[in-house]
């Protein structure tokens, strides 16, 4: 039987991503070894990560003056590392979710920390609007899209200051006005590689402002002197990144991305709105996730929860139980999920409503 997976991460990759991978493990670029197996300062390396930070620049159309990393730690080393390197006396946060809050958590071992608005008080089932942010913080970070909750900023906006951005779970989902930030980070396993790699796009001339002293690995500017081979970077998952990046660009780029996960979620959020079992969890539908797609029994048919989650179960729909601060269900439906799969699951649901 065909499994749909809809994890939310580690997740699902390009088949094209897999077999590559898998290849290059036995026979790595015609060199008779495996990817495992060789230096990271062999030429065959190097030249992987200077086609990944180059198609990166490419299909984000990210403007000079901007430097891409590829390290290890993943997107929680990034919760440090950004205030090392950025707060001075005081940064402002957006509290969307659970990384978000863990994000803020540790920007306040460096500072002030003002968080401008939460949406705690609602379980995270929105997205807060009309907030205000210190004129004098140091730089404003975000969470476009909560991976536990279903909820998204799905558009670039200004601000007077630098604007950082957790965008683990949405990167290459849409364009963006890279312009606009200062620093975009994410783990890679949700939408481009398997885990162990971090991505970090980092304006320049925002670097070098505060006076703490910053220990050498966790200094942005000891990665980009040394083209992220600074210490030995996580070499198999960056060989994988490099693929997903061939794939997007091979398939239309992001643009062709963003119009498929837009049919794809449309046809997801339809069913749960339709379906008399389903609702979805968030309030707005604005702010509804793209990528991760959260939804409940309704309250006359919460008894059903664990029926329906075995019956999609044994129909191959896989990894769809919602995380446990929601409950309920989250299908993930990251740039490399087929159009089919939702298909299948609305399939699914359908069937299931019309058995009770
Ligand atoms: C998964 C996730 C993280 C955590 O990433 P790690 O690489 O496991 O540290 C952080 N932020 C968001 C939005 C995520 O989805």
């Amino acid at each position: 039987m065909k499994k749909h997976n809809f994890y939310a991460g580690p997740s699902i990759l390009p088949q094209f991503t897999i077999e590559e991978t898998a290849k290059a493990v036995t026979n790595f670029a015609g060199t008779g070894l495996s990817i495992m197996e060789v230096s990271h300062r062999s030429k065959e390396v190097v030249a992987v990560m200077s086609e990944a930070q180059q198609l990166f620049k490419e299909l984000l159309n990210i403007p000079d003056g901007y430097q891409v990393l590829f390290l290890g730690g993943g997107a929680s080393t990034q919760f440090m590392m950004i205030p090392f390197n950025l707060l001075q006396k005081k940064a402002a946060y957006l509290v969307t979710g659970g990384w978000a809050s863990k994000a803020a958590k540790e920007a306040k071992l460096f500072g002030e920390v003002v968080e401008v608005a939460s949406s705690k008080d609602a379980n995270f089932n929105y997205i807060p609007k009309g907030y205000t942010i210190p004129s004098d913080a140091d730089y404003f970070h975000i969470t476009t899209n909560n991976t536990l909750y279903g909820t998204e900023i799905r558009t670039d906006f200004d601000v007077n200051m630098p604007l950082v951005a957790d965008m683990s779970s949405d990167i290459f989902s849409r364009p963006i006005d890279v312009s606009k930030y200062s620093l975009i980070y994410g783990g890679a396993q949700k939408n481009l590689a398997p885990a162990g790699i971090t991505f970090i796009i980092v304006k320049e001339d925002i670097l070098g402002k505060v006076d703490r002293a910053i220990p050498t690995m966790l200094d942005y500017r000891t990665h980009i002197d040394k083209e992220s081979m600074f210490n030995t970077p996580p070499v198999l998952p960056l060989f994988a990144a490099l693929q997903t990046l061939r794939w997007l660009k091979n398939n239309g780029g992001i643009g062709a991305m963003e119009k498929v996960n837009i049919e794809k979620a449309q046809l997801l959020y339809n069913e749960i709105d339709r379906n008399k079992l389903f609702k979805g969890t968030v309030s707005n539908p604005e702010d509804r996730s793209l990528m991760n797609i959260c939804f409940v029994m309704n309250e006359e048919y919460a008894e059903l929860e664990k029926e329906f989650l075995e019956f999609a179960t044994s129909k191959g729909m896989t990894g769809i139980k919602g995380h446990r601060s929601v409950g309920g269900f989250r299908a993930s439906t990251y740039n490399a999920l087929p159009k089919e799969s939702v298909e299948a699951l609305v399939a699914v649901m359908k069937e299931f409503e019309s058995k009770k």
